[in-house]
């Protein structure tokens, strides 16, 4: 059986995925189907993100869930509300020529009254993340009474972002005869412990081992000083002109500052992380997938569910505790027949855990030399003639000034106006890579420094500085503060005093206390005495700074020092859609070009700074 028609799918469902463009099943789909189409039995399927998992899934169950009877048939469970919304999203666009068919999305971070009256009106398959299916449960706005089918989809990374509790609490409200289908792309020892608890006998079926690593990647690594972590980084993005990718950092600090100090340095790129409201994040998810960012600094958790299927490249900027975690991040490039590089940069003590890494996943990892600065320089030049090349002409808009553009060049020759031309694009490569350091070497220390402080200091760790701010960031918001996140920040010269007289000119009299200011380079955070949030919201309705308008949004408090399980299940909990704080334009790739900002359209309303 090698295609879906043989595989006893109907018409409605394989017009529909024609429509799509599948032509045939992909490897896990031809597993999965016939399992769940001709049998009951229990299913747990190994497959990462791009192997066509979701359709494995949803094709069969819709191929037999009957649209005319009452109630919702199958429960859907997603670790995040981006990869629920996807799933949804294709449900729908492989069920739209079943008549009556309905699915519904239901996350955090959004309006529950609607989604409650979604669900009044009635579907049929119901899509969602654990803590809001839960808690409309609780409201018994959600009855699974009836449903035949329940999938667990990212099991393992439901585990790790710890809904276990709540799994365990949704899969108690499900009737004891279903057919359970649950897709990971590992099995952790936690999913065992789950899937013996809820599952009857069930099939094993596998798209690849279970933490195969995706074949059209391959993985290298630079072997760094821990000190050059940064200039490595930036030399493995300046040799690769055309990157469109995701850096990944271990925790919401490092991740905003790796993306600070990129932005910084003129690259076009933006944070993805814990502190960001679930609209600054699809603002920052909708850029990058649409391109106008090239570089996305992310945590793990936060990068769930983007699905990007062009990706040339996935950093590590430093490698996860988990190897499954490794397996999902590379598992991001290389996908849908292109190929992609996981680069890790690893110091010595990093290099060891590698090569037990490589044992687990059963890839060989590639040392690949830190790039020189001539190299970078060499690449960087072909690509910007490249670029030219390929740009086209506008000629109507061009013939016009051409008389004057040759009186301008009259007294050049070719080569000189050639040369003018690529300068004025390249020289600011030229200018920091001049006297660059070999970062291969990790003995010569002093000149490498000596190197660096010639470089404008760029690659300096301004170790006292990020001392201060994290210091401040690790501060804990007081018991009766709420902690705000603005749009404004030192880049558009904002600061505490600003933001006090901002805040007092507009509260209508009221004077809440204000807590800790945390002015970053594109943003900031404040603390505000609890109870002000709309007073505040609407205050920032009036407010524009330097042309722009100002947003205001609760933002998650600072957590002190670390973070305890329990805050750390809950707020991942939240994740699923969640408060977070985005920066704003930020500089063209390796071209320091930062947008104007833009006026608004309330802008005669609002209160200009
Ligand atoms: P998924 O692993 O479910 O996230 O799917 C990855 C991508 O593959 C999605 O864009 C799907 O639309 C696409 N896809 C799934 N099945 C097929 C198929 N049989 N042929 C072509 N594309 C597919």
């Amino acid at each position: 059986m090698s295609t879906f028609k043989e595989m006893g799918l109907k018409s409605e469902i394989l017009s529909a995925i024609t429509d799509l463009g599948y032509e045939s099943p992909t490897p896990i789909q031809k597993l999965a189907l016939p399992k769940v189409l001709e049998s009951k039995q229990d299913l747990i399927a190994f497959a990462q993100t791009g192997t066509g998992k979701t359709a494995a899934f949803s094709l069969p169950i819709l191929n037999q869930i009957d649209s005319s009877a009452e109630g919702i048939k199958c429960i859907v469970l997603s670790p995040t509300r981006e990869l629920g919304l996807q799933i949804a999203e294709d449900i729908k666009s492989y069920s739209k020529n079943i008549p009556g068919f309905k699915v519904v999305a239901v996350y955090g971070g959004a309006d529950i009254n609607q989604q409650m009256r979604k669900l009044e009106r009635g579907c049929d398959v119901v899509v969602g993340t654990p803590g809001r299916t839960l808690d409309l449960i609780k409201r018994n706005r959600l009855n699974l009474e009836g449903v035949q089918y329940l999938v667990l989809d990212e099991a393992d990374e439901m585990l790790s972002m710890g809904f276990a509790e709540d799994l365990d609490a949704i899969l108690a409200n499900t009737p004891k005869e279903k057919q359970t289908l649950l897709f990971s792309a590992t099995m952790p020892p936690d999913m065992v412990k789950l899937s013996k608890k809820y599952m009857t006998d069930p099939a094993e079926i596998s798209a690849g081992s279970k933490q195969q690593a995706n074949t059209n990647v391959t993985h290298q690594y630079y072997k760094i000083n821990s000190r050059d972590r940064y200039p490595s980084l930036k030399r493995a993005v300046d040799i690769a002109p055309d990157i469109y990718g995701i850096i990944f950092c271990r925790t919401r600090a490092e991740t905003k500052e790796v993306a600070e100090r990129l932005a910084e340095d003129g690259y076009n790129t933006d944070a993805l992380h814990g502190d960001l409201s679930q609209a600054q994040r699809d603002y920052v998810m909708n850029r990058f997938r649409n391109r106008q960012l090239q570089l996305l600094v992310a945590t793990d958790v936060a990068a769930r569910g983007l699905d990007v299927n062009e990706l040339s490249h996935v950093i590590n900027f430093k490698l996860p505790d988990e190897d499954a975690v490794y397996v999902h991040r590379s598992g991001r490039t290389g996908r849908a027949a292109n190929v992609g590089i996981s680069l890790s940069l690893l110091t010595a003590k990093e290099e060891n855990r590698l090569r037990y890494l490589e044992k687990k996943i059963g890839r060989k990892f590639e040392k690949v030399l830190i790039p020189n600065g001539q190299e970078i320089c060499e690449k960087q030049l072909f690509s910007l003639i490249d670029n030219i090349k390929e740009t086209e002409i506008a000629n109507s808009h061009i013939d016009g000034f051409l008389p004057q553009i040759f009186e301008m060049f009259k007294d050049m020759t070719k080569e000189e106006v050639l040369k003018k031309i690529v300068s004025t694009e390249f020289n600011r490569f030229l200018e920091y890579y001049r006297d660059a350091p070999d970062l291969n070497k990790t003995s010569d220390r002093r000149e490498r420094e000596r190197n660096k402080e010639k470089n404008n200091g760029r690659d300096q760790d301004d170790r006292g500085e990020r001392r201060n701010r994290r210091e401040k960031r690790e501060h804990k918001t007081a018991a009766n503060m709420t902690r705000y996140f603005i749009n404004q920040g030192k880049k558009d010269g904002f600061s505490p005093k600003l933001l006090m007289g901002m805040i007092n000119s507009h509260m209508d009299g009221l004077s809440p206390e204000i807590g800790q200011i945390e002015i970053m380079k594109m943003f900031s955070f404040f603390e505000m005495e609890s109870g002000h949030t709309s007073d505040l919201q609407r205050a920032a309705k009036q407010m524009e700074f330097n042309g722009r308008e100002v947003a205001i949004e609760e933002s998650s408090p600072r957590p002190e020092g670390g973070v305890d399980r329990k805050e750390k299940r809950s707020s991942r909990r939240e994740r699923s859609g969640d408060h977070r704080g985005s920066s704003d334009n930020r500089g063209n790739s390796g071209r320091s070009r930062r947008r104007p900002s833009g006026g608004s359209h309330g802008a005669k309303r609002r209160r200009r700074y």
